[in-house]
């Protein structure tokens, strides 16, 4: 007699899927002819990643095209001007066109803003007029860091602002092998006391490689926080649970906390369905018991969370994970902005209206929060006078540390959606309005800190 033996099955290994999976893709969840080619000419341009994850437990396939898991991972139609569409349509019909194709597709790529906000030309910090790769300076106390290993993610989101780092070409990529050149950088920056290890996502990367990037900054004493900002914990959870090197990664983040530094987990969830499944909800449990603490930021966008509601239940589930809401983020001017874009009047009322419903827990979030040039500007609200209605506006972190926490107001538009559209009330003192019109100071530059 034989006992039937029950063999536990393995855990999913990551795997992504890219543009040349669209068929299977396509075949396994039913998706029309029309859309499977609107990914394929969109993809041209923007990156598009997924992986069996966000396929079998996030997309809803019975709501598709307007699911907004869907939305926020799959190119869409209207992502891409008409005429860019179909012209890419065309090159990529015939294989004589490839040399043409491939110019319409840097062509189009450039004038999709790939780098916002000044980072290049502003955020780089430089030594002897050299750049520092893979380094960027834009407040005093924070510096970003790019491991080049960490600059992919478990899975693309369409609208994101960081999309350059994808798309293969060197000269948008912020990106270093190892992290002596950060390092050096903090010796010659006491100031600096915060790290953000970001991406792509930083946590893509196997524990051994993540750890060659993290150690090094504990022998950096003035360092005395660690951020990682990640998409992991929604898009491939089973890097806490599951994962070869699960475990790992996780007395890591032991060791980081014990060595007496805050380790902040900035994770990036857009939808209450990213923590809605059991995986995510067992990863959070096992990052929060290391005693990292996870701070959660998203930006407001247009066909996937531009509603009261889903912002009021996405941060409730984050409160009743133990995580802390932080920020609701204003989109950037970049990629398919003009797709996702929403007006700052409606973010604002967005923001208040899902804000009334929380438990004072839950009111550590603020927004809706533009991180533009000068600084991160927040719209406190509006403000109806004999004069005409404005914005209430303030800087919540700022270039010029002199600026941090001032307010100021800006005049009223119903379909502004970005700070280069605000017109600031002529009152502003002189260095707020000049900061916000853009005219920032220089980049960080050795033995000139500002
Ligand atoms: S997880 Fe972040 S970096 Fe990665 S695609 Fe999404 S927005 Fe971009």
């Amino acid at each position: 007699m034989t006992a039937d033996v029950l063999v536990p099955a393995a855990p999913p290994r990551f795997r992504a899927y890219g543009p040349r999976h669209i068929d299977d893709i396509a075949a396994r969840h039913g998706l029309p002819a029309e859309i499977r080619e609107t990914v394929r000419r969109v993809s041209l341009v923007l990156p598009f990643r997924v992986n069996e994850y966000v396929l079998d437990q996030l997309i809803d396939w019975d709501d598709v095209p307007g699911d907004p898991m869907f939305q926020l991972t799959f190119p869409q139609r209207g992502m891409l001007p008409r005429d860019d569409e179909d012209r890419l349509a065309k090159l990529s019909a015939d294989p004589a066109d490839r040399l043409l194709l491939r110019e319409a597709v840097q062509e189009i790529r450039g004038r999709l803003n790939p780098h916002p906000s000044g980072q290049q030309q502003l955020n780089v910090p430089r030594r002897d007029g050299v750049e520092l790769p893979g380094l960027q300076h834009k407040y005093r106390e924070t510096v970003l860091y790019f491991p080049g290993q960490g600059q992919t993610c478990h899975a693309y989101c369409t609208y994101c602002f960081r999309w350059a780092q994808f798309i293969g070409d060197a000269d948008l990529r912020f990106a270093v092998p190892e992290p002596s050149g950060l390092i050096d950088y903090l010796g010659a920056h006491p100031e600096v006391h915060d790290v953000l290890v970001t991406g792509g996502d930083p946590m893509v990367m196997s524990t051994e490689r993540l750890r060659s990037h993290l150690e090094p900054l504990l022998g950096v004493d003035p360092v005395r926080t660690i951020r990682i900002g990640t998409k992991s914990v929604a898009y491939w959870p089973q890097r806490y649970v599951t994962d070869p090197d699960a475990d790992d990664v996780l007395r890591l983040f032991e060791r980081i906390v014990a060595s007496g530094r805050q380790l902040a987990v900035m994770a990036h969830f857009s939808h209450p369905r990213e923590l809605a499944t059991d995986l995510a909800r067992r990863a959070l449990a096992r990052i929060r018991a290391t005693g990292a603490v996870i701070y959660c930021q998203a930006p407001v966008i247009a066909h996937v969370n531009d509603d009261a509601r889903v912002w009021s239940e996405l941060w409730r589930a984050e409160l009743a994970a133990g995580a802390v809401p932080y920020y609701l983020f204003v989109e950037r001017d970049t990629g398919p902005y003009d797709y996702f874009k929403v007006p700052l009047a409606r973010a604002a009322e967005i923001f208040a209206d899902a804000y009334r419903t929380l438990p004072g827990l839950a009111r550590t979030v603020r927004g809706p929060v533009m991180s533009a040039t000068p600084g991160k500007v927040v719209v406190d609200g509006v403000e109806h006078t004999p004069e005409g209605a404005f914005f209430q506006l303030r800087m919540l972190q700022a270039r010029q540390p002199g600026l941090v926490g001032r307010p100021f107001r800006a005049r009223y538009s119903a379909t502004a959606a970005w700070l280069d559209e605000l017109e600031p009330d002529p009152a502003t003192p002189a260095d707020l309005a000049a900061a916000v019109r853009g005219q920032a100071p220089a980049p960080h530059t050795e033995g000139n800190p500002r």
